[in-house]
């Protein structure tokens, strides 16, 4: 069933306003989404009516908070697939999801010698973190090669794979391209040599069915705020066993069972890796976030944005100096690309002028712009809220701008 896109509009109070005198048309999803009047409604009301430490309290306002916090990790168990809810850990954002892990896993299972592979694909967030590892232990990292659709070379990575390779942590969708990766495929053959995998679900989350349990990864690390859902706040999901395995990442209050000066026992998961006073208000609004995306569902979301992405191909690809950068066969609604002859930067200035918001720059990715030899792109992200007649105010755009320089 299609969806009611002005209906769904209506529910995003920021897309109603004019940005240098023009509608604005906001092509930003993949940094970050708007959010509904449910997420909004659901963080003033918690502030107005339910402010409260959670877990601990001895009152009513302390249980209220609590069991929407609870509730919420509940949402999250569903939306992903996920067979408990203790297998839910928040944090604040995939960036550090990822850096618990290699803090956690990574310097307790990963050592001296033996192997992380990533994808040239992959966002500073994942990979930093686990040159940060190698550095401190002596592991090495290796990297799956593209070809110049943007896809992982297969074989390559299979070639990468031995005993020493520990851990597979990869994108499952592209932020800078758009590209999915045959996420599935490749834990399946990492598990074949013992490895675990993580997958980065910032990107895919929104566009994609996830069921942990099917896909039989180890770990998934998303963030909220490319949800519909507030910022600051992500997700951690990891498979029980490796969760107990793993030694906390913060050490504070709520992670604790005993502490004594000689000795300090550990909270059970999630806990064991929630330190501290949460982001309380967040996590019950993120709920609000998760209800919206159900009531869509996501085969009817992914639908709507992948005939975006089709309508924006068909009237670009014909601009003369219109240079796509990432021609994934199966892609999320990301449409990357450059003109002929201009800065990215430039180009985002001048659809800004038209009331267009795109990002421009490398993405966060700049050994993948390094692979193409650019050093940046122009990123335009559909989402659920966007329409066909602001695709094709896009395309008139580039094609204005194409112009210029491109006789
Ligand atoms: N991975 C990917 C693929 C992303 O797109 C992003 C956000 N741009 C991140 C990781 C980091 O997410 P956050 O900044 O929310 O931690």
């Amino acid at each position: 069933m299609s969806l009611d896109i002005n209906q769904i509009r209506g529910l995003f109070p920021v897309l109603h306003q004019e940005v240098h005198g023009k509608p604005l048309i906001y092509f930003d999803n993949a940094a970050t989404t708007q959010k509904p009047l449910g997420v909004l409604d659901a963080l003033a009301n918690y502030y107005r009516l339910d402010n409260s430490n959670i877990h601990r309290g001895a009152h009513a306002l302390a249980d209220r908070a609590t069991r929407y916090y609870e509730e919420t990790r509940e949402a999250v168990q569903q939306f992903i697939g996920a067979k408990e809810s203790a297998e839910i850990i928040f944090t604040k954002g995939t960036t550090e999801s990822i850096n618990l892990v290699a803090k956690t896993f990574g310097r307790k299972f990963i050592g001296s010698g033996e192997e992380i592979i990533i994808s040239t694909l992959e966002h500073h967030s994942n990979i930093v973190p686990w040159q940060m590892l190698c550095e401190e232990t002596g592991a090495i990292l290796k990297i799956i090669p593209i070809n110049d659709a943007g896809e992982i070379i297969f074989e390559e990575f299979e070639k990468l794979l031995s005993p020493k390779t520990k851990l597979v942590s990869i994108v499952h969708a592209s932020n800078a391209l758009g590209t999915i990766n045959p996420v599935k495929k490749v834990i399946e053959a990492a598990h074949a040599v013992g490895a675990k995998v993580l997958l980065d679900g910032a990107q895919s989350t929104s566009h994609l069915e996830i069921d942990v349990q099917e896909l039989d990864c180890d770990f998934l690390a998303f963030s909220a705020h490319k949800l519909y859902g507030p910022t600051g706040l992500g997700v951690l999901y990891g498979k029980r066993e490796v969760l107990e395995a793993m030694p906390p990442f913060l050490g504070g209050g709520e992670m604790i069972k005993e502490v004594t000066f000689e000795k300090t026992t550990y909270n059970d998961i999630p806990f064991k890796f929630e330190a501290g006073t949460p982001n309380i208000a967040d996590v019950i609004a993120f709920k609000a976030a998760l209800d919206f995306i159900k009531s869509l569902g996501k085969p009817a979301i992914k639908a709507h944005e992948d005939g975006l992405l089709a309508h924006a191909n068909e009237l670009l690809n014909d601009i003369k100096g219109f240079i796509p950068i990432g021609t994934a066969a199966e892609k999320v609604s990301v449409l990357s690309f450059n003109i002929n002859g201009m800065h990215p930067f430039d180009v985002g200035q001048m659809l800004d002028a038209k009331g267009i918001a795109v990002r421009t720059g490398h993405h966060c990715t700049q050994p993948l712009m390094k692979r193409f030899g650019i050093e940046g792109t122009v990123r335009a992200s559909f989402s659920v809220y966007n329409t066909k007649s602001e695709i094709e105010k896009l395309a008139e755009g580039i094609a204005q701008i194409a112009r210029f320089k491109n006789k």
